[in-house]
């Protein structure tokens, strides 16, 4: 490979597109391309290339990384649909690298990296979390899936991206890893919102229990990050509802498939339910809050808010 990777970026969302500023900072070669193609306006802006298709970015790059939705969506950029010659994989070549940061199936991720590996192709599972705070700090904490010889290869990359690169095991084990870190990421953002609740109840200054709370034991990132947006009630998507959902849906078919019961995790999981029903999907994931307001009938916020 080249000294500079040429690097292809799909899918400029929430997090694509700080993602691939910093490749441009980093001093990559990049081409980009967005299903919605005005959103890759400001990226090419600020110099990246804008390719015809993934079939397109492919083809011009060493790695290409997709930042989609769901498996699903991976499917489509990375293998095509229908047969048309558009995917990845219609352009990719021999020898180069397709790098996966959505969250997806561990399942479906295997699946691609076998249909890849049959074209020469390398895969890594490498999804992300540290939300678009981490996205735009270049602070991301990176779970790794494939073979660690193309993770050497591709840790470049890696680098402009995030803080911590970990090598978790074989394809799908970025994934298996990353949902580990949705099972916590739930649990914790469940007890925020519960401890705030209650604190709103007892009559408590949440601005002091904020601070308080924050400097001791209890702390997280959900309460640190999360906490001073529920309190000034700004429920802009950082992490939409509908992407937790998603992540929760992998995460119970895998522990359905495992027999593992989990208890936390699908209590929560019914309650973005309620946040669905509310028509919070696509609020940031502390809207989670406004699901249990409207169950026990008390406002955590200001009632402008
Ligand atoms: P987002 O803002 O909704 O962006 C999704 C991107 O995927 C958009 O560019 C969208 O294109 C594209 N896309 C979706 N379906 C597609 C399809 N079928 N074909 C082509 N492009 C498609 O979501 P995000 O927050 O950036 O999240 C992206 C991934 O990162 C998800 O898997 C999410 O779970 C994960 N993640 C998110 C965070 C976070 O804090 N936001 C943190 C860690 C991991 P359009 O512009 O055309 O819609």
């Amino acid at each position: 490979m080249p000294e500079k990777l040429r690097v292809g970026f799909i899918g400029l969302g929430l997090m694509g597109r700080p993602m691939s500023l910093n490749l441009l900072k980093a001093g990559f070669p990049l081409i980009v391309w967005n299903r919605t193609q005005s959103k890759a306006d400001s990226v090419v802006k600020a110099g990246a290339m804008l390719g015809r298709s993934p079939a397109n970015v492919a083809t011009r790059s060493d790695v290409v990384i997709t930042m989609v939705s769901d498996s699903p969506d991976v499917e489509q950029v990375v293998l095509g649909s229908g047969g048309v010659p558009t995917g990845v994989i219609d352009g990719a070549q021999r020898g180069s690298v397709v790098v996966d940061m959505s969250t997806i199936s561990p399942a479906v991720t295997r699946s691609i990296a076998q249909r890849l590996a049959e074209k020469g192709v390398a895969m890594l599972d490498a999804p992300v979390s540290g939300g678009t705070v981490g996205a735009q700090n270049a602070t991301l904490s990176i779970m790794v899936g494939g073979d660690p010889e193309v993770l050497q290869r591709c840790m470049p990359v890696f680098q402009a991206l995030g803080q911590r690169v970990t090598h978790c095991g074989p394809n799908g084990m970025g994934q298996v890893t990353k949902l580990v870190n949705q099972i916590i990421v739930t649990g914790t953002l469940s007890a925020v919102c519960e401890g705030l609740l209650f604190g709103a109840k007892a009559g408590a200054d949440l601005q002091a229990v904020q601070r308080a709370v924050s400097g001791g034991a209890a702390n997280s990132w959900q309460l640190e990050n999360l906490g001073p947006r529920i309190l000034s009630g700004d429920f802009a998507p950082g992490f939409m509802v509908k992407l937790l959902q998603k992540d929760l849906r992998l995460v119970d078919e895998a522990a359905t498939e495992m027999g593992l019961p989990l208890f936390t995790t699908l209590i929560a999981q019914q309650v973005l339910r309620v946040a669905a029903n509310l028509g919070l999907s696509d609020e940031g994931t502390q809207a989670y809050i406004k699901a249990l307001e409207a169950m026990a009938g008390v406002q955590a916020r200001t009632p402008s808010s």
